[in-house]
């Protein structure tokens, strides 16, 4: 997977583009990315999750035991303590022109980035969901509050878009955020999930009851966010819970 994703980066980075990179603002010299139209620097920056991970949660393996063997590999903390949700599946590290873009996307009203942040992790993240014909994605949704002073949500912008390349439904408004949180943004692992308990409710249970749920965000940090989501979907009674973001805080 990895050497496919670098190589289809690879053989799209071959056209002229004129105007600035959307990421540093940076002037494109010469050839810029026909992907994303980001300049060299910031192109080269976009970096693939690892290949080695754990087939739950996709934490980077510290050894190759997968490679070397073959077989998937479940890390000890999925084993002892497994999550809420059956997979998760992120495709890119959040750094560099990911974690520039990311910023523009969401906090500087750049809502046309979603086209090119979701070009970026497509051909990582749509064969999977394809996988799950049938299923519904559920962007983590804004307070209303933020949606009426931001204008859109990140999430499902992108969510949108994956969902139309696989072919499957988005679901809004059926899971909905009824208490306005602190940013999670500097807050401790367990401010995190205290910040967010019970911040989520179902609205719509038939949206849900019996179906295959792919909660969708742009960023997975710690994982707070979406645990509190998936709580509130399991109550509905999905036939199973998948996870998914565009990328991956502290991946590797
Ligand atoms: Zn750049
Ligand atoms: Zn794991």
């Amino acid at each position: 997977m990895q050497a496919q994703l670098l190589h289809s980066f690879t053989s799209a980075y071959k056209t002229l583009f004129p105007g600035g990179c959307p990421a540093c603002g940076g002037k494109i010299e010469g050839r810029g990315s026909v992907v994303a139209r980001l300049c060299a620097a910031c192109f080269g920056s976009v970096r693939p999750v690892s290949e080695k991970h754990c087939a739950v949660c996709e934490k980077p393996l510290e050894f190759d035991y997968e490679i070397e063997t073959g077989q998937t590999y479940t890390c000890g903390e999925c084993r002892l303590n497994p999550p809420i949700y059956d997979e998760l599946r992120h495709a890119l590290v959040y750094e560099g022109a990911v974690r520039e873009l990311i910023h523009k996307f969401k906090y500087q009203g750049a809502s046309g980035l979603a086209r090119i942040l979701a070009k970026l992790g497509e051909c990582k993240i749509v064969p999977w969901l394809a996988g799950y014909s049938g299923a519904v994605m559920i962007p983590v949704p804004l307070h209303r509050s933020k949606l009426l002073s931001r204008g859109y949500n990140p999430p499902y912008l992108l969510a949108l878009r994956f969902a139309r390349m696989a072919g499957l439904k988005v679901v809004e408004g059926s899971l909905r955020r009824i208490r306005n949180t602190r940013p999670q943004f500097g807050l401790k692992a367990d401010e995190r999930i205290k910040n967010v308990k019970g911040a989520f409710k179902v609205l719509n249970r038939n949206d849900i009851k019996g179906r295959t749920v792919i909660v969708f965000d742009d960023v997975y940090t710690t994982g707070a966010t979406m645990d509190a989501c998936c709580k509130a979907i399991k109550k509905a009674k999905p036939e199973r819970i998948l996870v998914s973001a565009l990328c991956r805080a502290g991946a590797d």
